[in-house]
């Protein structure tokens, strides 16, 4: 992130969009763009950039840019889809850059995976069969038969990625429709499983790594509010059971939808947003407050440790998406008082910015509004801290929304671990979060140890003061045994996040036994 100069917020941009102004050039004109073209516009006076196939003029937006100019410039009349994703996929370009869409690259035609896959495969039976010919009748009939006989066996042959094959089934009885997804993973869990049933549309999605597996379809008939999703975790067989609302025998499932039964890279999977009503709203501190949202009924979804989801907004007549980790409603003294974490909610404790935009139109919600929320992101892995026997937290601000879960699953599932350490930054001791929590939590568990480092104090305080620096982690963060496994986790501002790692290094700790939570 870089400062912008006044007057160049995303309010301020979204103004400009709304005013009128011709932001392409092309007096609304849209065209189409050639690569040649495309390339011609790479100047930061006359940028054009592709994303996923549509051509923005992006000049108009440099200085809007909350990364910065010269990052726009990386992309400057090429395609910056990959840089993009690599980015921020999550922000929606379509809506912020609508104003400036040029128009759509020129077609040319791009062998699908799917096509290569069967193009090669075809090759593969032509080259069999030119051996085989002679003993068949015609080399036509032969594939012919070949492929019958693969489509027999149900394999959709484009769902099987690094040996890891995906395929679904559906079955039916008077009251029940089951739809079963079968990824023979042995570590399928309750985290992996995303699953959405509103308006007779069914999503289902598996987390298989780094892929994502995605059943889409518009179901025949409507079904009621209370879907059932049952995982066998170690087969990893996952049932989705629909109640039919009127007891008729379905003849199909549905409507495939366009990614229906497709397995791809997570990345390339589009952020799917349901609606959730806000529940409750309370105070934290004087600027950050506890949201709870409850999910629309027929929704599983359980946001794993260290992930967070996007929430979207339409301000202004542009759709707004900003990222919050979600968190337990309390750090939990009594881990039996956990049975109130119920899956139907989320809750986010969110810092309410004077002039942020996102924050205060979330501030105006109205207990009973609606709000969009994604499926969660992150590369956290819960597997860091297994086998960990000193943890460090070092949070600054809200950046210790992703320290609760994770202090949770510390100090009640990591049997191994000897310590855990807090660092808390904040500026005073009234944006301290959850202080008192805290501080029972450290006198309750004798394995938890809480620090506040205040960077704006009075004068009454008699904590550790200042920033994040190499004399206060050397301080701070130390292993208690030469050879102890260690895992720092640090989430905070950027700058904060950076500079934090860049000292952790010079204390010589690895890359391996940190992790920095960022976008
Ligand atoms: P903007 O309109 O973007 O900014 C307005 C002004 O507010 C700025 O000029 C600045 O003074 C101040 N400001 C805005 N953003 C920041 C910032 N990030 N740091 C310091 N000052 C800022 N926030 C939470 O409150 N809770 C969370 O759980 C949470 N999780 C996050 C997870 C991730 C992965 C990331 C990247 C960010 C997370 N954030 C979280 C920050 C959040 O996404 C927004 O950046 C924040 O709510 C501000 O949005 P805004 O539109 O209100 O402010
Ligand atoms: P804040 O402005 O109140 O600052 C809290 C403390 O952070 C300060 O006391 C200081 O010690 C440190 N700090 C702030 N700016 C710094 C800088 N430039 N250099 C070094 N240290 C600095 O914090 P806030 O308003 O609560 O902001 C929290 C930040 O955490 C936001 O930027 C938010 O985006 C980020 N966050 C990230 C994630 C994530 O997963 N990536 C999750 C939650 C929050």
């Amino acid at each position: 992130q870089v400062p912008l100069k006044p007057g160049r917020s995303l309010m301020d941009w979204i103004r400009l969009t709304k005013s009128g102004k011709d932001l392409t050039g092309l007096k609304g004109r849209l065209i189409e763009v050639t690569e040649d073209e495309l390339a011609k516009h790479n100047k930061k006076e006359d940028c054009w950039i592709c994303i996923r196939g549509f051509v923005y003029n992006v000049t108009p937006y440099m200085e809007y840019h909350p990364g910065g100019e010269d990052e726009l410039m990386k992309a400057a009349g090429t395609d910056g889809t990959d840089l993009f994703d690599q980015v921020h996929r999550w922000v929606n370009y379509e809506s912020m850059l609508k104003g400036c869409l040029v128009g759509r690259m020129a077609f040319k035609p791009i062998a699908a995976p799917k096509v290569q896959f069967l193009l090669f495969t075809f090759s593969l039976l032509s080259s069999v069969v030119g051996l085989l010919y002679p003993f068949c009748c015609s080399k036509t009939s032969f594939i012919l038969i070949v492929f019958s006989k693969l489509l027999a066996l149900g394999l959709p042959l484009e769902n099987r990625v690094n040996n890891v094959f995906v395929c679904y089934d559906w079955f039916q009885t008077d009251g029940l429709i089951t739809i079963v997804i079968y990824t023979k993973q042995k570590d399928m869990n309750a985290e992996l499983v995303i699953a959405d049933c509103q308006d007779k549309r069914l999503r289902g999605e598996i987390i298989l790594d780094d892929h994502s597996y995605l059943l889409e379809v518009d179901l025949e008939h409507a079904v009621q509010e209370d879907f059932a999703v049952n995982i066998a975790e170690k087969v990893g067989k996952v049932e989705i059971i629909l109640k039919k609302r009127d007891n008729i025998h379905w003849k199909v499932l549905g409507q495939p939808l366009e990614s229906h039964n497709t397995f791809i890279r997570r990345v390339d999977r589009g952020l799917f947003y349901r609606k959730c009503k806000l529940v409750s709203k309370a105070e934290v501190t004087h600027d950050t407050k506890l949201f709870c949202l409850m999910l629309p009924k027929n929704t599983h979804l359980q946001v794993p440790i260290g992930q967070h989801v996007y929430l979207k907004q339409v301000i202004a007549g542009t759709e707004v998406v900003k990222p919050y980790t979600p968190l337990l409603p309390f750090l939990p003294l009594d881990f039996k008082e956990l049975s109130c974490h119920d899956g139907a909610h989320i809750y986010l404790m969110i810092k309410i910015y004077s002039c942020g935009l996102f924050t205060q139109a979330l501030d105006h919600l109205q207990i009973g509004d609606y709000i969009s929320v994604s499926n969660p992101e992150g590369n956290f892995k819960k597997s860091q801290v297994q086998t960990s026997e000193e943890l460090f937290l070092l949070a600054a601000g809200t950046g210790f929304t992703p320290m609760v879960k994770l202090l949770n699953f510390a100090l009640t599932e990591v049997s191994c671990l000897r310590t855990v350490k807090l660092i808390f930054f904040n500026k005073k001791e009234d944006d301290v979060l959850w202080r008192n929590q805290l501080e029972q939590l450290a006198l309750k568990d004798e394995r938890f140890e809480v620090q506040f480092v205040l960077s704006e104090p009075t004068k009454n305080w008699v904590g550790k003061q200042g920033k994040i620096s190499l004399s206060l982690l050397s301080e701070c963060v130390k292993r208690s045994r030469k050879d102890s496994k260690v895992l720092i986790c640090i989430c905070g501002p950027t700058p904060f996040t950076e500079q934090g790692v860049e000292y952790l290094k010079d204390l010589g700790y690895s890359q391996e036994e940190m992790h920095a939570f960022i976008a």
